[in-house]
């Protein structure tokens, strides 16, 4: 008879391993702080990306025990504006990406593999939030703010449209997005530095796509979230496995975290059946891609909006994921500014991510702190940067 698993948190991280470990025969139950999945994102559009490893997402959802009984969409193509709007088509003969959407309506991925994993015999229990050490999983998602969103969704006029506007005026260290599909719209404004003035930069970011394709907005609904980078040697603590972005699983350069999420819930799901360590589960799928990354961000940032048109440039230039694909693959210059980078971007002080022993770049901002109130910390918060609904 196998031990019951408890799992904290029901995202893409720990509803990939209640899938996995209830269809091997476990007893799961997952405990999820909120009265719903996915109630921290507003039914935005999001990707997962497919170009940072050479595995199609679809042969790893497959590998992984997940059917896409959910809203998934292929991209193909999108337009890139630098700084001065000029556009750049770029395509990809093979998805680059494939769209899905966040929360617990029918159709977005949260609901949907929430599904999967209760067919399996998976058990949830809402509105339970619970500490790290009463769980074998934890995969509570983000705790600090080393990325910050402000995103959009509503009702629009416009055809389908998937629009990325590159400049660090606008999105310091980031990036602005409109998503147009069947009438329905995301447009979000993702920075990593100068927090406090998030409603400025996505202001100043939704007039600029405006200005590219004026388009209307109705029954807009508004959200704030953040998201976690770190970089560690070890994801378990006495014994406790830490998957997703709780454990700062992320890909740096665009902050994309749903593929790492189900990777590590998965490889989490499969240490316990297996009976193997999950540090180097985790490190043979995603080790390399997380330190790439860092370097890779490092590079976006430095490189100012004169890098972003050269990146943007060559995206037009040639097949996109196959372009992408190069950017996440390790080389030889990329390990050598590896420890030059964590030099460069590490700060020691302040650091409130979960994880025990690891690189981050530590930096909680008054934001985090007026959302959490001067006595609060992460942990007693009702959930990462609650969704504001306008
Ligand atoms: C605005 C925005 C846009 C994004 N767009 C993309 C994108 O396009 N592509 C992409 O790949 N990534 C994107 N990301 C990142 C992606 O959403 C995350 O990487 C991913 O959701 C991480 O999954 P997770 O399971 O680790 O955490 P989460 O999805 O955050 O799930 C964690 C769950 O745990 C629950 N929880 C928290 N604390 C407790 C507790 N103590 N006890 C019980 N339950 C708890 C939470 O309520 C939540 O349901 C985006 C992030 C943001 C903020």
């Amino acid at each position: 008879m196998n031990t019951k698993i408890k799992i904290a948190g029901a995202g893409p991280a720990g509803l990939s391993a209640a899938i996995c470990l209830a269809k091997k025969g476990y007893p799961v139950e997952i405990f999820e702080a909120r009265d719903c999945v996915g109630g921290r994102f507003i039914g935005d559009f999001q990707v997962i990306e497919n170009s940072s490893r050479d595995e199609d997402i679809c042969e790893l959802l497959k590998r992984i025990g997940i059917s896409t009984e959910f809203f998934f969409k292929p991209v193909h193509q999108s337009i890139f504006y630098d700084h001065k709007l000029k556009p750049t088509p770029v395509k990809s003969r093979k998805p680059f990406a494939y769209f899905i959407r966040r929360g617990s309506e029918k159709g977005a991925l949260d609901a949907g593999l929430l599904a999967q994993a209760l067919e399996a015999g998976a058990n949830i229990a809402y509105n339970q939030r619970v500490a790290p050490d009463a769980v074998d999983i934890v995969a509570t998602g983000p705790t600090v703010p080393d990325g910050l969103a402000k995103e959009m969704t509503f009702s629009c006029d416009l055809g389908e449209t998937v629009s990325v506007l590159f400049d660090h005026r606008l999105s310091p260290g980031g990036y602005s997005y409109l998503f147009v599909l069947d009438g329905q719209a995301t447009f979000g404004c993702a920075i990593t530095r100068d927090f406090d003035h998030i409603n400025n930069y996505f202001n100043a970011s939704f007039n600029r796509f405006q200005e590219i394709h004026p388009f209307s907005t109705a029954n807009e609904k508004t959200g704030y979230s953040f998201m976690n980078f770190c970089i560690k040697s070890s994801a378990q603590e006495n014994h406790r496995l830490y998957a997703g972005e709780v454990a700062g699983f992320q890909d740096y350069l665009f902050g994309l975290g749903i593929r790492y999420a189900l990777t590590t819930g998965f490889a989490a799901a499969e240490s316990i059946i297996q009976k193997e360590d999950y540090d180097l589960l985790w490190n043979k799928e995603i080790g390399q891609a997380q330190e790439t990354s860092l370097v890779n961000r490092f590079l976006y940032e430095k490189g100012g909006n004169a890098g972003l048109r050269m990146f943007i440039a060559q995206a037009g230039r040639q097949d996109l994921k196959t372009y992408l694909n190069k950017w996440h693959r390790p080389n030889s210059i990329k390990k050598l500014l590896y420890p030059f980078v964590k030099w460069a971007l590490g700060e020691k002080n302040n650091c409130q991510h979960h994880i025990s022993k690891h690189w981050c770049r530590s930096k909680p901002t008054s934001t985090i702190k007026t959302q959490l109130g001067p006595t609060q910390s992460p942990s007693d918060r009702q959930g990462p940067m609650d969704p504001i609904e306008s």
